[in-house]
């Protein structure tokens, strides 16, 4: 059997169809990318935007013609199969099945004719290692217990699951073998993971301890994502003690507001945000900073958006992800009062955007010249003698070389330019 698996929406829904991947070719089934050719479509959905739930509405329009031209089984998982279960059964009765987030493990045994059970309890895939990657996901847990008042999460996902220690290091391990280089532990909110491991309790900061002695050849561990209000100083000591702990955090602040991150049901306040990276800056002075950000929230003033943009301003990220509030149906923001109008949420966007382009750019060209590790990631575009690479810091770097590499190599490279969003140089040899 020949299968095809798109997927859409966040890293952990990547890793999963990675896993879903794995434990097909496991069966016997042979991947493929021509939907010609595919006796099964796996597509793996995203609720969290519109965009995203209106593109897969056209993807099954296609694959509904795509069943008339030859047998196919097409299946829907995922968030947006979590939430619209029903809506899906009815409006797209071509679906042969649609199985919710918890029960992705069992797609397997559908797809070779075996029954699909109920489950209640979501089950973490076996490995999420794709073949010959140097960087590999890591799930750590799985659900969100915090309600933020904008997000379909809790809703799609359900309750906070943490992953076992024994199986977490089982796969750093497998990657270990595999050559990994770079690890990113993935979860809704990995700060508050909580497991016991040889009768003794783990938080996530302990976790990172644990994991620690267990690598060899990775140079990078990674987390994603944290939450503000669970970030203790006790984590950031452990990032600060641990050299393979990239001095790189990705911290969603989402507004500078406190009236507003109180509407978002955040549980912070600007204050305490800004506390917080003042204090990891002091702990760790070469940390760099990247975040999610969203303007546009109901009822947000232009004072409130300007807190936001005080806000990035002094926290001063490499990286941001940054988008206005789209109301997504089920949550407690979408029927709030004072939504709006899409042209204020679009300016105040796109002078955000204007904002974090610079902002970034005088952060980078201030870090001139230095020397960093780094991960080759490939070639150049532009000029096949140049390596591409990334580094701690996930930044991203071109840079000659006397050396012939190859992807997942480690390098050191001497930075001395700027050139967009890329450092360029060469390797210190
Ligand atoms: S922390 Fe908030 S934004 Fe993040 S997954 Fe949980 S509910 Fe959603």
């Amino acid at each position: 059997m020949r299968f095809l698996i798109e997927s859409y929406g966040c890293q952990l829904n990547m890793a999963e169809s990675t896993a879903i991947e794995t434990m097909l070719i496991g069966r016997g089934m042979e991947k493929t990318d021509d939907p010609d050719k595919a006796d099964a479509v796996i597509i793996n959905t995203c609720s969290v935007r519109k965009t995203a739930e209106n593109r897969i509405w056209g993807r099954l329009g296609f694959y509904h013609s795509e069943k008339k031209k030859h047998p196919l089984t097409l299946i829907v998982t995922g968030c947006m199969a979590e939430r619209m279960k029903e809506e899906l059964k009815k409006e797209a009765p071509f679906v042969d099945a649609v199985i919710g987030t918890n029960e992705k493990a069992e797609i397997p045994d559908f797809l070779s004719s075996e029954k699909l059970d109920e489950f209640e309890t979501y089950h973490f895939l076996p490995s999420y290692y794709r073949e010959g990657e140097f960087s590999s996901y890591v799930p750590i847990m799985n659900g969100c217990n915090n309600f933020c008042s904008y997000c379909i999460v809790p809703y799609v996902r359900g309750r906070e699951i943490s992953r076992p220690v024994e199986d977490i290091l089982s796969e750093i391990s497998y990657l270990e073998g595999k050559g990994v280089k770079e690890i990113t532990l993935l979860g809704q909110n990995v700060n508050s993971y909580s497991s016991v491991y040889n009768g003794e309790p783990v938080d996530f900061p302990r976790l990172l301890e644990i994991i620690m002695p267990y690598l060899r050849n990775i140079s990078f561990v990674r987390f994603d994502s944290p939450h503000p209000k669970d970030f203790s100083d006790r984590l950031i000591a452990v990032i600060r003690d641990n050299d393979r702990i990239a001095k790189h955090i990705h911290l969603p602040v989402q507004s500078g507001s406190t009236r507003i991150l109180q509407l978002m049901n955040r549980k912070t306040t600007r204050e305490k945000t800004l506390a917080l990276i003042r204090n990891m800056k002091e702990m760790i002075p070469s940390l760099t900073l990247s975040t999610d950000v969203m303007v546009g929230f109901p009822t947000e003033t232009e004072e409130e958006y300007e807190e936001t943009l005080s806000l990035m301003e002094e926290m001063g990220c490499t990286e941001a992800f940054m988008y206005y509030f789209n109301p997504r149906e089920g949550t407690r923001a979408a029927s709030m009062d004072g939504q709006l109008e899409e042209s204020v949420k679009i300016r105040r966007l796109e002078h955000l955007i204007d904002m974090q382009i610079k902002r970034q750019a005088e952060i980078k060209s201030a870090m001139l010249p230095f020397t960093a590790l780094a991960i080759v990631t490939g070639t150049s575009r532009d000029d096949e003698n140049r390596y591409l690479a990334r580094g701690e810091h996930n930044d991203y770097f071109s840079f000659s070389s006397e050396i012939e590499h190859n992807v997942g190599d480690s390098v050191i490279i001497d930075a001395t330019e700027l050139k967009g969003n890329t450092f360029r140089g060469c390797e210190r040899v």
